[in-house]
């Protein structure tokens, strides 16, 4: 692999190789294997993973720019590579073992190796200390027995980082929850049918059942009971990464309102002339310009070592909602043409609808805010007292 880490070049590959292939991702509904293999050798999969490892190991003002970059383009692009560069890879290089690195990493920074994330279950969504999938201690390692729900990638994946509860009758609350690296060939471990969203067509998503996985003591990501630690950790820049891939997005609506508007005539003029339309289009650069300085401002941060759970989850929260309005503007300046099947306006509208629940929706951004605040303002006024 030899990784395009340049803004530039990355900006030409994403609009010269995937671009042209959005509609026919979208028409498939795959991505097909000549372009994951021209993702693969540009280094897409592997921005996050240290050099090591094959991995292009960027500082994550590096990343976040690339992936505003790989935003541009259609959705399903994003949902290929993003838990590899995410939190299929950031788990195993900040809490896996040298042995756990060495067999994983290098597959998952080349793309040869899709990850999955399990979280989810039937009854446990934004609570996820509610997970009841069980791993039960054995003389070698564990069995696992669970549902897992809505898994990014499953039918692709080599492995899965799994969250479930150990030790339930001994630990207290969060430290019953324990991570671990699932083999997808692993006996008793089943992958159900593909689940179809609202968008993101040519992503993969689906349910995995375990009965009686076997897992070997080697196979814990981090200690017993350092689940919830572990999922914590991975949050700022997972949460980051969906931010500026938000970014890309609303810059590809932004263009596409242009285009659109300076070509279309309506009564003898371009409808970008009409100051209503170009209230949107200002609008929609406004919101834009706040994104961008958001998840860059949030990233200097996070790179300079700052506690920043609080303003990351506000970037999230305002980027997303944000560009929901963008999606729907750009709609309105298509017309009948932005609600049309398969049109650029309709399939993003459509795509970014669910940027607003992963990684924690919107209402746990706001949870996630209102907590950290309050509990600062707190602590200032014992130490003021
Ligand atoms: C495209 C996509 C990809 C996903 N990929 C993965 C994956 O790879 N792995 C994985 O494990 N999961 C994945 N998920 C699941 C995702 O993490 C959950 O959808 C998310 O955590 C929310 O859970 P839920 O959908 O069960 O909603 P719920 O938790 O049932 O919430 C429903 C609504 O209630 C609100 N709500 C819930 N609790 C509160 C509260 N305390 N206060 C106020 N409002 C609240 C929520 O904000 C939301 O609006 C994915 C989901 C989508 C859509």
């Amino acid at each position: 692999v030899s990784p395009v880490i340049d803004r530039v070049e990355l900006s030409e590959f994403v609009r010269r190789v995937l671009v042209p292939r959005e509609a026919e991702v979208e028409r498939t509904d795959a991505i097909p294997a000549d372009l994951r293999q021209q993702m693969s050798s540009v280094g897409l999969f592997g921005w996050s993973v240290p050099a090591t490892y094959g991995g292009a190991e960027v500082a994550i003002g590096t990343e976040v720019e690339l992936i505003m970059e790989l935003g541009w383009a259609a959705a399903a692009f994003r949902s290929l590579v993003g838990i590899n560069l995410g939190v299929g890879s950031q788990g195993i290089v900040r809490f896996g073992t040298r042995e756990q690195k060495a067999r994983w990493l290098p597959g998952i920074a080349s793309g040869a190796t899709i990850t999955s994330f399990a979280l989810t279950e039937p009854e446990a969504g934004s609570d996820a200390t509610s997970v009841t999938t069980t791993a039960a201690a054995t003389a070698t390692g564990y069995v696992l027995n669970g549902s897992k729900r809505f898994v990014t990638n499953a039918p692709l994946a080599g492995v899965m980082t799994l969250i479930a509860r150990t030790n339930p009758e001994k630990l207290p609350g969060n430290r019953q929850l324990s991570a671990f690296l699932v083999s997808m060939d692993s006996p008793g471990v089943t992958v159900g049918p593909r689940r179809e969203l609202m968008g993101q067509r040519g992503g993969y998503w689906a349910d995995v059942e375990l009965r009686n996985v076997a897992v070997d003591r080697r196979d814990l990501l981090g200690a017993e009971g350092e689940g919830f630690t572990v999922m914590l950790s991975l949050l700022d820049r997972s949460r980051l990464q969906v931010s500026a891939f938000s970014v890309g997005q609303g810059r590809r609506l932004l263009h596409e309102s242009l285009a659109h508007s300076s070509t279309r005539h309506q009564f003898a003029q371009a409808l970008s002339d009409f100051e209503l339309v170009q209230a949107m289009i200002a609008d929609t650069y406004a919101e834009l310009c706040a994104m961008e300085s958001m998840v860059r401002d949030a990233a200097a941060r996070l790179a300079a070592g700052e506690s920043v759970s609080a303003r990351i989850a506000a970037t999230k929260l305002f980027v997303t909602e944000a560009l929901g309005r963008i999606a729907d503007r750009t709609v309105q300046i298509f017309g009948a043409a932005g609600v049309e099947r398969g049109g650029v306006a309709e399939r993003t509208y459509r795509d970014v609808r669910a940027l607003r629940f992963i990684e924690g929706t919107t209402q746990m951004q706001q949870i996630t805010i209102a907590r950290s605040l309050v509990k600062e303002h707190t602590l200032n006024q014992q130490k003021e007292h």
